[in-house]
């Protein structure tokens, strides 16, 4: 669905593109860095209410640079051969990174039509019945989707072998997680929880859902990482790390 909010955030994403592009052509230095691409950049670009948001080079999030990141200095790691699950692979650095180093990458998304990414498959985690198969599962803005977190949560546990490690992120506010019922408006959903396809909105307390699936929950926030490491990075959000 095409609403204004998004065509505001998109017009607002290609001025902002635009003046990054005349600055760096004005001499701005580049003295800021992308863990996703690797490069050395003048700013990033703005996204709706983020200032810092995209790569100008890769056009990289706020929390693919985290993952990145993490990554990169062996926080979190997808061993050599894993069997890794990816929902919803929107983001291309982290489908090469992740397909690179397991030896068995699953992309996979309810509609595997909205993506080109090579052998994307249909995956309803609502119903999905892969037992004891994955060593990681990542799904990065997924859960505010699913009718049933808690059905959601129980398949990944399912689905991952012993010491197999989920990667969760989710948009997050300041207060206690909210759930729409299932007879929400589009319009209802967007004022509420922020998209008009987002059936809640998470708090901090989305850890303790994941402890009530039975998982060890580790919660990695950007804004705890040493600022002398991530400073010219513009990294952000909360990766919740949940172990089996
Ligand atoms: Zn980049």
């Amino acid at each position: 669905m095409i609403t204004a909010q998004r065509v505001l955030k998109a017009a607002g994403k290609y001025a902002s593109r635009v003046g990054l592009a005349i600055r760096s052509f004005a001499g701005a230095p580049d003295d800021r860095h992308c863990p996703a691409c690797g490069s050395d950049i003048p700013g990033f670009f703005r996204y709706g209410d983020a200032r810092d948001w995209g790569c100008p080079a890769c056009g990289s999030s706020p929390r693919e640079r985290l993952m990145h990141y993490l990554l990169d200095k062996g926080r979190i790691a997808v061993p050599n051969g894993a069997a890794v699950l990816h929902c919803a692979p929107n983001e291309g650095s982290l489908v090469r990174r992740f397909r690179d180093a397991a030896g068995d990458y699953v992309p996979a998304d309810i509609d595997p039509s909205r993506y080109h990414v090579a052998g994307i498959q249909k995956v309803d985690l609502m119903s999905m019945s892969d037992m004891v198969r994955f060593d990681r599962i990542y799904a990065s803005h997924v859960m505010e989707h699913v009718p049933n977190d808690a059905l959601v949560l129980s398949n990944i546990a399912r689905a991952l072998k012993p010491g197999g490690e989920a990667w969760l992120i989710v948009p997050l506010w300041d207060r206690a997680s909210e759930d729409g019922g299932s007879d929400l408006s589009g319009r209802e959903r967007e004022r509420r929880f922020g998209q008009w396809d987002h059936v809640r909105q998470y708090g901090l307390d989305f850890a303790d859902r994941i402890a009530a699936a039975g998982l060890t929950v580790e919660v990695i926030a950007a804004r705890d990482l040493p600022p002398e490491d991530v400073g010219g990075m513009a990294i952000d959000d909360v990766l919740f790390r949940a172990r089996r």
